[in-house]
């Protein structure tokens, strides 16, 4: 078949490896000029681990596999150690692997086979879907018919919204922003430095995280639903600026400056996705355009990778019957969103608590748990 793919990110570049792997031809569309390869380390957990596996990619993110997570500590306003990241309420098990993002974005380019067709810079503006085939009107003005549409363009997915309607329909949202910045100064200068801080006061985090030769910003506050474009990247950054301004407390000032010189500042709201269906005709969508369950529930990559191998799996099985494949990745992959979904239950109080007593009792019951 003839398949296009909206977005270049995990969900995207897996559905197009496990489409390609089964001979069908994939073109991939990533709206970025280019693979969007920054973000913090994620986890490769569960049943995705074997999924990862039958993808033929598990050995090299076996090899990149990082410990990040386990140098986390959360500190006081002058640096000093106020308690330990509690890495083990947060793993499933020893199999999960921890990898930072780039390199599973890279690990599963590189796989992609030599016939994969892919756009960078474009977008899906109309959907025409007339019962044999989707007509695709791309914003550069190009156009073009595929057998199937999939929509992996993340939580704002366009795809989505052309299809399904606009996004405020199915959003819920966690009440929390989250914003990524590249610290190349702090990776030069902390070089044997292996902790990663972690420092709060009410309803906000600031940390650095570290891996390799890397070192990057985290950046959560708690907010309600903000209206700003998604792509307007000095909006977004006056956004995290202004919701951290006045505090010069910590490293603060230092990551704000980060943050202005970054040109791949990553922002984005913590939010799920909730449809009753992920489908529909020809189109249907996958990652999280679908189901985003949230950075808190830790498992929206390996969301990602279960949906683009039920989807692939059942084309395959079904013969290339859209209409039964659709149904029965959706009836595969609906258990891992619930469990994913539900996980997130204490609405990020472990890392961003809302007030200062929030605080003070999670660090005094994480240093009673290691004592
Ligand atoms: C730069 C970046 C950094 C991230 N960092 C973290 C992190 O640190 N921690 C975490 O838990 N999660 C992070 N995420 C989200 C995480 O990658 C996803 O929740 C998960 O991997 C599922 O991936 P996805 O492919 O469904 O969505 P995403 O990873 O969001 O990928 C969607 C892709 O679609 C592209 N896209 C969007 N709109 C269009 C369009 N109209 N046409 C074509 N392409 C489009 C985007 O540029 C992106 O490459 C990050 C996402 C991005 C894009």
């Amino acid at each position: 078949m003839n398949i296009l793919v909206s977005g270049g990110g995990i969900a995207g570049l897996a559905t197009a490896l496990e489409l390609g792997n089964r001979g069908h031809q994939v073109t991939l569309v990533e709206r970025a000029a280019h693979l969007r390869v920054t973000g913090a380390p994620i986890d490769v957990r569960g049943d995705a681990v074997e999924f990862a596996s039958r993808m033929g990619v598990l050995p090299k993110l076996r090899e990149q596999r990082i410990r990040m997570a386990e140098h986390g500590v959360f500190v006081h306003a002058d640096g000093s150690v106020a308690a330990r990241l509690p890495v083990e309420e947060m793993s499933d098990s020893g199999d999960d692997i921890e990898i930072a993002r780039e390199d599973l974005a890279r690990t599963l380019a590189d796989a992609l086979p030599e016939s994969t067709d892919i756009v960078f810079g474009d977008s899906v503006d109309v959907l025409t879907d007339d019962g044999a085939g989707v007509d695709v009107h791309f914003v550069s003005g190009r156009a073009e018919r595929f057998d199937l549409v999939l929509g992996a363009d993340g939580l704002h997915s366009v795809t989505r919204r052309l299809v399904f309607g606009p996004e405020r329909d199915y959003v819920r949202h966690l009440g929390l922003y989250v914003a990524l910045t590249d610290l190349p100064a702090e990776a030069r200068t902390d070089r044997a430095d292996r902790t990663s801080p972690l420092y709060n006061y009410p309803g906000h985090l600031a940390s650095i995280a570290r891996y390799r030769n890397k070192a990057f910003g985290v950046f959560l506050f708690r907010s309600g639903l903000l209206d700003y474009d998604h792509r307007d990247l000095d909006a977004q950054k006056k956004i995290l600026l202004d919701a951290f301004a006045g505090h010069t407390e910590w490293k603060i000032p230092q990551l704000l400056d980060a943050v202005r010189a970054d040109p791949e500042f990553y922002f984005d709201s913590v939010s799920q996705i909730h449809m009753p269906t992920w489908y529909r005709g020809r189109i249907a969508l996958v990652g999280d355009a679908a189901h985003c369950a949230a950075l808190l529930s830790g498992r929206g990559t390996s969301l990602a990778i279960s949906g683009a191998h039920f989807l692939a799996e059942e084309l395959e099985d079904a013969g290339g019957d859209h209409t039964v494949a659709f149904e029965r990745y959706e009836q595969r992959q609906r258990p891992y969103v619930e469990f994913a979904q539900n996980s997130v239950t204490d609405g990020g109080e472990l890392i961003v608590p809302s007030t200062q007593e929030a605080i003070d009792v999670r660090n005094a019951r994480l240093q009673a748990v290691a004592a």
